[in-house]
């Protein structure tokens, strides 16, 4: 019997590890589906088209988010962000797992529209370390940086409403973390009952 598919939100303030953690979760786990975003921001280093995002331009946005196109959608930081809809259900329907990494206005929304979706917020093992993640990773200009933190910290007290908080200390402890999650997931009755239902 195969088994519907898990929506996993994974939120976090800048810097916190996201891309890395999550990149580490998709390669140890195949059932696991990354929902590439669209964005108005510009590509950043080695990201590509239709792999980390999909780059559009803010007309092309808004004509997305006027045809329903989108799951969820918000501005973070000058920039709107948002999940396209149909591939998500298309992932779902074939059983993946799908994960989100998006900011929290979003977590929000998807949590509204689908209530078994699990909610993670990782965060650094402290604030300052933020900061210092940001700046290593040379990839924002000095205005961004210091935004991004100004966002964080409206960000960190959004975490309570999330189901699972994980600390990124070391990437592939904080992957593990996220796997025992989705296993854990997995388990609930809500997705189990069909095997007890029908007894
Ligand atoms: P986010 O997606 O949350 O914005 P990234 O995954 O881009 O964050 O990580 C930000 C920076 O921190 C990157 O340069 C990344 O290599 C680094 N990083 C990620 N996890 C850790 C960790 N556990 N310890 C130290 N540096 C980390
Ligand atoms: P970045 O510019 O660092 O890639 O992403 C900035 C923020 O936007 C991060 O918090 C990231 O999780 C969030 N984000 C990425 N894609 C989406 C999306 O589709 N929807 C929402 N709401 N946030 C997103």
């Amino acid at each position: 019997m195969s088994e519907q598919g898990l929506l996993i939100v994974v939120s976090g303030p800048s810097g916190a590890g996201k891309s890395t953690v999550i990149s580490k979760v998709m390669s140890d786990d195949p059932s696991c589906v990354f929902s590439i975003s669209a964005t108005t921001r510009p590509p950043r280093g080695t990201e590509q088209n239709g792999v980390e995002y999909f780059f559009v331009d803010r007309e092309r946005f808004e004509s997305m988010i006027k045809s329903g196109e989108l799951l969820e959608y918000a501005e973070y930081v000058g920039n709107y962000y948002g999940t396209p809809k149909a591939p998500v259900f298309e992932s779902l329907n074939r059983g993946k797992n799908v994960i989100f990494d998006i900011e929290v206005q979003g977590a929000m929304q998807i949590k509204q529209k689908c209530p078994n979706a699990a909610l993670i917020f990782i965060v650094p093992p402290s604030f300052s370390e933020i900061e210092k993640r940001l700046r290593g990773r040379h990839t924002d200009s000095e205005s961004k940086i210091l935004q991004r933190l100004e966002t964080a910290r409206s960000e960190y007290a959004q975490a309570i409403n999330y189901d699972y908080i994980v600390i990124n200390d070391d990437p592939q402890k904080a992957a593990n973390e996220v796997k025992a999650i989705i296993s854990a997931e997995k388990c609930r009755v809500e997705f189990r009952k069909k095997y007890v239902l029908e007894v």
